[in-house]
């Protein structure tokens, strides 16, 4: 798989012309609402550009686009720095959560020195508004040597501290064959125990839809792989798949070979998840609901599903579905039916 799909990706990410960014500025950041000990908080998520992922460079994951946003030239230290410093201006005036994003992975040194890493960590120790950071990464920086790199972390940050691990599915051959992403649930797991040791909880994000997974099957394989997560992760977070630039899944897209999920896949897979992992924080952030690049229903009810996914995300209510009608709920149970038979393909 490796050796095949691999120079197609980065091919296809060759083609998208990145936009030039000042390197002192991060790539994104903006303020939401989170939970934290199941209540609603500030949060500020910040999205650093750093060189990008290793392993998008030469190929990568199929829906990710995120190599776009990264820096064409390696940041400074200095000029993570100022990124970092930059972000914080825009950090609300009460208590709030901080969720750091790379388009990569915050452990890996070759993105993050670990100087950059000390003094983000030891900012954030001192902030007294800050009241829990969230870092994402890949298993293997986690694994690595057994959990050095949290270990380090510890040293400089003492409140709580989240690692987001995109584990995408428990299924190792969808990961492998549909997402390109090289890890397995095994390494995802040793991961899960290694922070688990060091007081550090984990927020797993699974995609809803990968290419080449009809409708059902991405359904039927969202719920089975939360079941298994939710033994590691506190969290799992429902990612459905969006198209992004430069991408087999875009590409698929405009030879009508894909179709995003439904709002209602999403609600069906958070109403059962909740169910069967009560003990679980289950949430969904659609990127792009209501566009033909992202989960979509029907122009009539797009914007009433996405509020309350997004609502039922802050409350862990499911009651809040019960109430919610379309009559494209009738056209999502034709295609979770049929799509089985056109391999995921556009009906
Ligand atoms: S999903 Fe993560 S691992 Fe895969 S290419 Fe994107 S940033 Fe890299
Ligand atoms: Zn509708």
């Amino acid at each position: 798989m490796l050796d095949t799909i691999n120079p197609t990706l980065a091919q296809l990410r060759a083609q998208v012309k990145r936009k030039e960014m000042p390197s002192t500025k991060p790539a994104a950041c903006w303020s939401g609402k989170d939970l934290l000990m199941g209540k609603p908080i500030p949060s500020l998520t910040i999205i650093l550009r750093t060189i990008g992922c290793r392993f998008a460079q030469h190929g990568g994951c199929t829906m990710c686009g995120y190599i776009n946003d990264a820096a064409g030239v390696p940041p400074t230290e200095e000029e993570l720095i100022a990124q970092f410093n930059f972000a914080l201006t825009k950090a609300p005036d009460s208590d709030f959560i901080v969720k750091i994003f790379t388009s990569g992975s915050f452990f890996d040194t070759t993105e993050v020195p670990y100087n950059v890493q000390d003094y983000i960590f030891g900012c954030l120790e001192q902030n007294k508004h800050v009241k829990k950071v969230l870092v994402e990464t890949r298993p293997v920086f986690v694994n690595d040597q057994d959990g050095k790199n949290l270990e380090h972390a510890k040293v400089h940050f003492n409140k709580p501290l989240e690692i987001a691990i995109g584990l995408e599915t428990a299924n190792d051959t969808i990961r492998s064959f549909c997402i390109n992403k090289v890890f397995s649930f095994s390494e995802f797991k040793k991961a899960c125990i290694i922070a688990d040791n060091k007081n550090i909880t984990v927020k797993a994000y699974l995609l809803l839809k990968p290419p080449f997974l009809s409708e059902g099957d991405a359904i039927r394989d969202v719920i089975s792989s939360a079941k298994v997560a939710a033994e590691y992760a506190q969290t799992i977070s429902i990612n459905p798949c969006n198209i992004q630039k430069g991408t087999l899944v875009e590409r698929l897209y405009h030879r009508r070979e894909y179709r995003p999920p439904y709002l209602w896949s999403i609600i069906e897979v958070l109403k059962t998840a909740k169910r069967e992992n009560p003990q679980t924080i289950i949430v969904s952030d659609p990127v792009a609901a209501g566009t033909r690049r992202g989960p979509y229903n029907c122009p009539k009810c797009n914007r009433e599903a996405a509020q309350l996914i997004n609502d039922f995300s802050l409350t862990q209510d499911t009651e809040l579905f019960e109430k919610f009608e379309c009559e494209c709920r009738y056209l999502w149970e034709k295609v979770v039916q049929l799509e089985d038979y056109a391999y995921g393909s556009q009906l």
